[in-house]
């Protein structure tokens, strides 16, 4: 059912209501409508993991490439959680992927392109371990696809059209991740810059991260069997989930991966004066951080 939401004050294209899987949408998006490939020239796509797998595979290259060649970095919120975004043509904001017959990646497209003009909005609710789901509307003035009428679907059965599904759960424990950072606030804390670099690394390079489990030290400090270890070689998206459950372990501490509790112990013996260095630096620059910004998250 949906339900009223307070009204943006800043004049924003998102409609301020909120829709379930049941409601109705009135839109179609055809080749051919006034309006073909505006979207794609106003573009501010946000990537995740499963939509960088989907791309660098469709454009025959590693992550490390696709992120130089179609991406800029952008932090998601005021601790410096790092993102990414397709880059744009020649400071405008024309897609790279855009060509005059449309979407040249099209079967690949990232899971914000798929929704448009419908959005996700995922929260959790403080020390609640449920997800909600609630989408919404965006109506901007290029796209005429909110006029074009003749087409009335549900939400579900839009989504259902332009493929999310895969994509949504793809991402899940992605998305899970992000939310617990931000519905635990201040009690979890800022995460280190070596997290966030960690983040980077398994979220959107994962031929990096493939070299990084490959390299004899993780092997030292993780306990993996040889099959799942070959399993996790083989297959982005496997080691993608991999990657997520070390992550869980790096930001949340939750023994997702077996620990080598020696040589744990001996790392952090032969590393703890750079721990503490690391540690310090890092305390020294969120404080310099609050100073200036405030708590913004
Ligand atoms: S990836 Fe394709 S659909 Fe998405 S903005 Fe670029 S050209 Fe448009
Ligand atoms: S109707 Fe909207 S989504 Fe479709 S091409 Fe036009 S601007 Fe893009």
């Amino acid at each position: 059912m949906a339900k009223e939401v307070p009204v943006n004050p800043f004049n924003s294209p998102l409609v301020p209501i909120l829709l379930s899987e049941k409601d109705t949408l009135d839109f179609r998006c055809y080749k051919g409508i006034s309006c073909y490939n505006a979207c794609c020239k106003q573009a501010d796509i946000t990537l995740s993991p499963y939509d960088v797998i989907r791309l660098k595979k469709r454009l025959g290259m590693t992550s490390t490439e696709f992120l130089k060649q179609y991406t800029v970095p952008f932090e998601m919120d005021a601790h410096g959680m790092p993102g990414i975004k397709m880059k744009t043509q020649n400071d405008q904001p024309v897609c790279l992927m855009m060509s005059e017959e449309g979407c040249s990646v099209y079967t690949d497209r990232p899971s914000a392109c798929r929704y448009y003009p419908v959005g996700l909005m995922a929260m959790r609710a403080q020390n609640s371990p449920d997800d909600q789901k609630h989408y919404f509307l965006v109506k901007e003035d290029h796209c005429h696809g909110h006029d074009a009428g003749g087409k009335t679907q549900t939400i579900a059965e839009y989504r259902a059209e332009q493929g999310v599904a895969e994509y949504d759960d793809a991402n899940r424990e992605w998305y899970q991740i992000i939310l617990k950072k931000r519905s635990s606030g201040m009690t979890v804390g800022a995460p280190s810059a070596t997290s966030f670099h960690l983040f980077f690394m398994v979220s959107f390079d994962i031929d990096r991260f493939r070299e990084f489990v490959t390299a004899s030290n993780f092997r030292k400090l993780y306990v993996l069997d040889d099959n799942e270890f070959d399993a996790i070689m083989d297959d982005d998206y496997t080691l993608m989930r991999f990657g997520l459950r070390f992550l869980k372990q790096v930001f949340y501490g939750e023994m997702t991966i077996p620990t080598n509790k020696e040589a744990v112990t001996k790392r952090f013996e032969e590393r703890k004066d750079i721990f503490a260095a690391r540690h310090q630096a890092e305390v020294a620059a969120e404080k310099d951080k609050d100073d200036r910004y405030g708590d913004l998250d």
